[in-house]
């Protein structure tokens, strides 16, 4: 039987400090396993970290477009090292574009965003993408580097501006699904191919329904599951056994030997 690959944590955050085991081991009985994601150097470090101590962690390194300050020639130069040294590196990200936070100004966002598509072309490493209130920006950006896939995390959007990019990118559903009133992202998911969905956390942030506002762990990706099985009417067991397929394509992870 598949089990759930939750493509999007943030599992070295500090609310999980505390019973770091306990949910470390929920991973380890219930799913395939979690991909953690940096949003800058350090927090890259110790996603690899995470993913050299477990088998069933993956890392992604990258610096968040709200960081994007702390990119310059010398992180770009380390995380470019690790990505060609480090087994276990398996993607570019998160990187993109923030308009709700701006902590910095569009055009030194982009220049970030774009320096980091080059890298990850230069690896040739696919990218997880960040957009938050700059679908249209980031788009754009992305477009001109037509040889870098990847997944659209959290993505905002409709499926007809998501259409040109499906050849090469999927779409990370989270726990925003579950959410009574979040209609669009319901319809989404009802018009978007199967085959191009992968299921996230974002953990500790966006926890499902029914534990909406507490802290999410990656566990709670079964519930996103459900949601989409119910909007597509299939099975739970087809929508975990696809996107896990889709989670592995995308990352490059190898199937488990005692599969
Ligand atoms: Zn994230």
């Amino acid at each position: 039987m598949s089990k759930i690959i939750d493509t999007h944590t943030h599992i070295y955050d500090k609310q999980f400090e505390d019973d770091f085991d306990d949910v470390m081991k929920r991973i380890e009985d219930e799913l395939e396993g979690i991909v953690s994601i940096g949003f800058d150097l350090e927090s890259s470090l110790k996603s690899i970290e995470l993913a050299n101590r477990y088998s069933f962690v993956n890392a992604v390194i990258g610096v968040h477009p709200v960081d994007i300050k702390k990119y310059n020639d010398e992180v770009e130069k380390e995380l470019e090292r690790l990505a060609l040294t480090e087994k276990k590196v398996v993607a570019i990200g998160e990187i993109g574009l923030d308009y709700h936070w701006m902590e910095d100004p569009k055009d030194v966002q982009i220049a970030g965003f774009r320096k980091q598509m080059e890298f990850a072309e230069r690896v040739k490493k696919p990218v997880v993408i960040h957009t938050r209130e700059a679908l249209q920006d980031t788009l754009d950006v992305l477009k001109d580097y037509k040889n870098v896939g990847g997944i659209l995390h959290c993505y905002p959007g409709s499926l007809e501006a998501a259409k040109p990019f499906l050849d090469r990118y999927y779409l990370g559903i989270g726990g925003t699904l579950t959410f009574k009133n979040n209609k669009k992202t319901k319809e989404l998911v009802k018009e978007l191919p199967l085959e191009k969905i992968v299921l996230e956390t974002d953990c500790p942030y966006l926890t499902p329904v029914p534990f909406r506002g507490k802290r999410n762990e990656p566990v709670y990706t079964k519930y996103v599951a459900e949601e989409v099985a119910k909007i597509k009417e299939i099975s739970v067991e087809e929508v975990i056994k696809i996107t896990t397929e889709n989670a592995k394509k995308i990352y490059g992870i190898e199937r488990k030997s005692n599969e």
